[in-house]
């Protein structure tokens, strides 16, 4: 049954692709020749993240730059505050304003060892900051199993509130494994009346030891049916990548059963798996214009 209604959806699903800045010319390569793979499924929008370093930061913009010169996809730059001024704020955004950029990720960065905080405390300041400035489309952070600072997850829940009422739109998921939360989280938000398009974070997994460092530092559960099933494959990434297909396709299966139809995928800057998932949701390039 569910694999017929994941078939009649026949375009009916809506993804888009996360990517972040390459920095050595080997994975530039890397991230252009997944662009131009996904580029025919035709996502809502693609989005480049933005790193602490002021290196990382100009090259978000370049990365941003070149998708919207070369190809037909909508870019949508991530763009941070903590650590920033007014005046530089004002200036990226007027910037991405100018070149056609009508959406934006806002957040607030996490904080690092930076003595200088910056103009703006949370993401909620920035978002008022850049409605301020345009009409741009605002897109947050969610988390389904609460921001690691959070006081409490109803705290959690009032911040994202308050980031709606300064003028965001859609809130994207923390990346997650257990569909339940997702879910749960969902109901949460429908129960305080949050009036925002939630689209889960999709994240496959292909190297489980990195993605552990990550999950501690993110505090995001990885339950322990995954520790056993990518036990002893440290040294085998083709079968790794064929169980993240596995696992990532029945998490959007369920997913779509639950009702969501927007997806929004941690590509890595990879397009395989992404592209195969994609694929079973319904996905199909477009035959490309000659
Ligand atoms: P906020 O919404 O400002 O919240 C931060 C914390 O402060 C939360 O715990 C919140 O509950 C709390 N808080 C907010 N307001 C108040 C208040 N008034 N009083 C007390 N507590 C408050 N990081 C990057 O560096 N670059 C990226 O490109 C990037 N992209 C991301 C994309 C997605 C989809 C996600 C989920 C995360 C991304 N991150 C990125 C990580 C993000 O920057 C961190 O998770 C960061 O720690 C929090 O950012 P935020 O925008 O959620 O912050």
């Amino acid at each position: 049954f569910l694999n017929q209604q994941i078939a009649d959806l026949n375009g009916k699903v809506n993804v888009s692709f996360e990517f972040f800045p390459p920095n050595t010319p080997d994975m530039q390569q890397t991230l252009w020749s997944s662009i131009k793979k996904l580029e025919p499924l035709s996502p809502e929008f693609v989005s480049v993240t933005y790193g602490a370093a002021a290196s990382t930061r100009s090259r978000t913009h370049d990365v941003i730059t070149k998708i919207i010169r070369e190809t037909e996809l909508t870019a949508v730059p991530h763009l941070t505050c903590i650590g920033s001024s007014e005046a530089e704020i004002e200036h990226i955004a007027e910037d991405y304003w100018s070149k056609g950029v009508r959406h934006i990720v806002a957040l607030r960065g996490d904080l690092g060892d930076d003595a200088n905080p910056g103009d703006f405390e949370y993401a909620t300041d920035l978002i008022a900051k850049l409605k301020q400035l345009h009409d741009f489309e605002i897109s947050v952070a969610a988390y389904p199993e609460v921001h690691p600072e959070a006081e409490s997850a109803t705290a959690d829940l009032q911040n994202l509130k308050r980031k709606i009422d300064a003028g965001a739109s859609r809130a994207i998921s923390q990346f997650f494994f257990s569909a339940e939360k997702f879910l749960r989280f969902r109901d949460d938000c429908t129960t305080e009346g949050l009036a925002i398009d939630l689209t889960p974070g999709i994240l496959p997994v292909t190297n489980f030891p990195q993605l552990q460092k990550f999950a501690k530092f993110t505090q995001v559960d990885i339950p322990s049916w995954m520790y056993k099933v990518y036990e002893g494959l440290q040294d085998d990434p083709d079968t790794s990548r064929l169980i993240a297909s596995h696992i990532a396709i029945e998490q959007v299966k369920l997913l779509v059963k639950e009702g969501v139809s927007d997806f929004h995928f941690y590509t890595l800057n990879r397009a395989d798996l992404t592209y195969a998932i994609c694929h079973s949701l319904g996905k199909r390039a477009l035959p490309s214009v000659a």
